[in-house]
């Protein structure tokens, strides 16, 4: 709220200004009455009538800035909020991503950020609804001591029901956007590409429905209470309003009647206690907008004091720009390493969500085992070994994705750890497995990894990973929208395509994680020779899964339980006769044969 001080104290004022227009209405319509009218002055009526329009008119503008400052600073506080929990999101490792679901993270993002800027923005409202109700009260004191008393202690009959039911009313709409997200979770769930192909394969539509109607069902019920619970307020209040003022001018007329005061003074305390009302719900609400705002703050506040297990050192050193000379040598050494836990990286009120008690008790297993390896400048290292032997796992520890549990990784002697993370990503270039593209035009996702990139860079690129021949024959070329729902390229021409945009990157190591499916001779052949160029003069890792890049190696490390089970060249190790040569007689011999994938 500090940074929007001067429009606070400005809402300050336009309160004072508003209380008093509010408070002294009544006082120029008792004048036009004992004043006026019971004087026959036609004068004194025509001149306080226009003073009462211009009050009016006045009082109309005070309310409409006061409305675009109270939007100001609530919009104001959400936005910094919103825009700062972004950034420290972009701030969290990749366990935060692997243990947070989206949809959860979004309802913090956009959910919580929205009813904290609505109950913030009521909150100011109430806090000037303060001052009018004092000064109310403090005038309908002065006027008549009687008939204020009867209005003071009438009060409480508006409070508490509205209190009450304003905790119903927001216990419901916790309990309605609850089962709203659930529903929006259920539809994009069921409704992406691979679930909606799953429920196809499956033939559970039927099922389906009948899960997403009984929670629909649900809303359907909590909304019909809430309805009722909203108008409920309006009721009471509206019920209290008018009774009061029956009351008031029962009390107030036969004071009148004997002489206690003039019908003016009537008047105006009716017009008082009109004005009370809207100011006393807003206050009858205080509690329960307080408790949303503390609530959803809270629910912010706990992402935004997320700690980025990943950070740099204030010391950090910044590793050569690519390019500048040699390519750096990479080296394991003792590396043990195990996934982080979900409380270590995650929101603690998410946990239950994301893992079952089992998991919780137990913590994770450990899935490297004290590794030691070497890639010297320039060289290509393979990685093979069986599914599950923590060969990515390995990988994810190059970019500084995870840190080590213990030991280190390191880059020309850098300890990853003491290394600024913007040169480390500069200088690790990596095409996973299942490499991802923003849904987006071809161009946008290459321009991602060279922003200030020309076409003919570009095309340049493309040719080089094998893909240029591809993209020039689709109808809108570089402008065809892929990732999620654009055109569906297969796996291997997205393996080429995310080998061009590392090839614009121009990474000196490159971490590839090799595609297994979609391949033909035919794509084999283009993806060997995207290879080529993209490991030329770089130091690589590549987790190979196809004979031809295996021979290519430098080194083959065999992985398998989180451990370097063997390491040599192709020949040593078939020589060696282990489990490499195993391998290679059940995976890669009739690949071999024909001099195709796996
Ligand atoms: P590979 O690439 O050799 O097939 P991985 O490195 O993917 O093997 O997996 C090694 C082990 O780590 C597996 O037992 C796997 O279940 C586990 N694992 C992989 N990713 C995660 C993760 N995000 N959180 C916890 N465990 C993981
Ligand atoms: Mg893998």
């Amino acid at each position: 709220m500090k940074a929007h001080k001067n429009a606070l104290l400005l809402l300050l004022l336009l309160t004072v200004v508003d209380s008093l227009i509010v408070v002294s209405t009544p006082l120029l319509l008792k004048k036009i009455i004992d004043d006026g009218i019971l004087k026959d002055d036609a004068g004194v009526v025509t001149a306080i009538s226009l003073v009462v329009a211009g009050l009016a008119v006045l009082d109309a503008f005070t309310q409409l800035v006061q409305s675009y400052y109270s939007g100001r600073i609530g919009q104001g506080i959400s936005h910094d909020l919103r825009v700062q929990a972004f950034k420290h999101v972009q701030r969290q490792p990749m366990a935060f991503f692997t243990r947070t679901q989206t949809g959860l993270l979004s309802s913090r993002l956009n959910g919580d950020v929205m009813l904290a800027q609505q109950a913030l923005t009521t909150l100011l409202a109430s806090a000037t609804s303060v001052l009018t109700v004092a000064l109310v009260l403090a005038e309908m004191f002065y006027l008549s001591w009687l008939i204020s008393l009867i209005a003071v202690l009438t009060l409480p009959l508006f409070i508490v029901p509205g209190i009450y039911v304003g905790r119903r009313l927001q216990h419901y709409s916790r309990e309605q956007m609850q089962a709203n997200g659930e529903l929006g979770g259920i539809i994009h769930e069921r409704f992406n590409v691979g679930g909606a192909m799953l429920a196809k394969l499956f033939g559970r539509p039927d099922q389906e429905a009948a899960a997403f109607e009984a929670r629909a069902g649900e809303v359907r019920q909590i909304g019909v209470v809430w309805t009722v619970y909203s108008r409920l307020s309006f009721i009471i209040m509206a019920l209290l309003a008018s009774l009061t003022t029956a009351l008031v001018y029962g009390v107030g007329g036969s004071m009148v009647l004997n002489d206690v005061f003039r019908i003016g003074t009537l008047v105006a305390l009716a017009t008082l206690l009109g004005r009370l009302y809207g100011p006393i719900t807003q206050l009858s609400s205080l509690q329960s907008n307080a408790l949303t705002a503390l609530v959803s703050f809270d629910r912010i506040f706990e992402v935004l004091d997320l700690k980025p297990l990943i950070t740099e050192r204030p010391d950090a050193t910044a590793l050569p720009v690519p390019g500048s000379g040699p390519a750096p040598e990479i080296q394991f050494d003792n590396v043990s390493f195990s996934y982080p836990r979900a409380s270590e990286v995650s929101l603690a009120s998410l946990e239950s969500n994301v893992l079952s008690p089992a998991e919780r008790a137990k913590g994770t297993p450990e899935v490297l085992h004290d590794m030691s390896f070497r890639v010297p400048s320039g060289e290509l290292t393979a990685l093979v070994g069986p599914s599950g032997g923590g060969k990515t796992t390995a990988t994810h520890l190059v970019s500084r994705l995870y840190d080590p549990a213990s030991g280190s990784v390191r880059i020309d002697g850098h300890d990853l750890r003491d290394v600024t993370l913007d040169s480390l990503r500069q200088v690790v270039g990596v095409v996973s497995q299942d490499a991802h593209f923003y849904h987006d035009t071809i161009r946008a996702n290459l321009l991602y990894a060279l922003p200030e990139a020309t076409e003919p860079q570009l095309l340049e690129a493309c040719d080089a990973a094998q893909i240029g021949e591809l993209i020039r024959s689709l109808p809108s070329g570089l402008d065809t929208v892929v990732g999620d729902r654009g055109y569906r390229l297969s796996g291997g021409e997205k393996q080429r395509l995310a080998l061009a945009r590392l090839l614009l990157k121009a990474p000196s190591v490159v971490v590839l994680d090799e595609a297994t499916a979609h391949l033909d001779s035919e794509s084999e052949v283009a993806i060997q020779r995207a290879l080529k160029t993209a490991l030329r003069d770089r130091t690589s890792v590549v987790i190979a899964h196809r004979l031809s890049t295996i021979r290519e190696a430098d080194q083959i490390l065999v992985v398998d339980g989180g451990r370097v089970r063997e390491r040599g060249t192709h020949e040593e190790l078939l020589a060696a006769g282990g489990l490499y040569a195993e391998l290679y007689h059940t995976q890669f011999n009739r690949a071999g044969m024909n001099g195709s994938g796996a």
